[in-house]
């Protein structure tokens, strides 16, 4: 590992969400895309709204949110060209618990039983650590709108994670998913559509699903 590479604990709540989330929604595993396309619909709008209120420049034209499944590697690519996080956001939005509604959420999904809890998922957002529920390995590359410098978040679920200067051409995040053997379902460019299909109509930017290098 070089220099660059420094590695960080996960706040301590961070860690029994984790648990919760990927024991106790493992019948629902095909929330993890929704929580993802979400975040990345949601920094789409806030990249718009922060160029049309001065700052950031703005969201390219064209702009969607790109689904990438590559089999081969067995990784799973979500990327948009939204606000992007800088290194402090990623270590206080993917490194610590700061949200009532996620702290809420532990709580009650600690406090029901297995079979009430899908529709927990209804009521609260379960959020980017969804993502372990499919994932061994998640790697987060983003950079902040009008930053010149990118980070790579990136962790196993387990306790740590780590954080690197990287490089991104333009601002935006893209986060890569490091699939589990059994969760490789999610490779398939049917079953990820037949998924967006569900719930995206309400998502006012494109979502595009293609394999790489097609
Ligand atoms: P929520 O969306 O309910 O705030 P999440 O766990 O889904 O909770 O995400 C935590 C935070 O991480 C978000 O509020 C946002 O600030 C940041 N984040 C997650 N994904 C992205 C993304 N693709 N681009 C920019 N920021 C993101
Ligand atoms: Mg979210």
């Amino acid at each position: 590992m070089s220099e660059a590479v420094e590695r960080h604990e996960f706040g301590a709540e961070v860690g029994r969400l984790l648990d919760l989330v990927v024991h106790a929604l493992y019948s629902d595993r095909e929330i993890f895309l929704r929580e993802l396309v979400a975040n990345a619909a949601d920094a789409v709008d806030r990249r718009r709204f922060e160029a049309l209120t001065g700052g950031a420049p703005g969201v390219p034209e064209g702009a969607a949110v790109r689904i990438v499944p590559d089999k081969e590697a067995r990784t799973l690519t979500i990327s948009d060209p939204g606000i992007g996080m800088s290194k402090a956001e990623l270590t206080e939005n993917l490194g610590t618990i700061a949200r009532s509604g996620t702290r809420a959420f532990t709580q009650s999904l600690a406090e029901t039983g297995p079979g009430d809890r899908p529709s927990l998922i209804g009521q609260f957002g379960v959020g980017f650590y969804a993502a372990f529920m499919v994932a061994e390995r998640v790697e987060v590359t983003s950079r902040r709108a009008g930053a010149e410098e990118g980070w790579t978040w990136a962790s196993e679920g387990r306790g740590d994670y780590t954080l690197a200067p990287a490089t991104r051409a333009e601002a935006g995040t893209d986060i890569v998913l490091h699939m589990k053997p059994d969760a490789e379902e999610f490779l398939e460019p049917l079953r990820l559509r037949t998924i967006i299909r569900k719930w995206a109509d309400h998502i006012t930017v494109p979502i595009t699903v293609t394999q790489d290098g097609k």
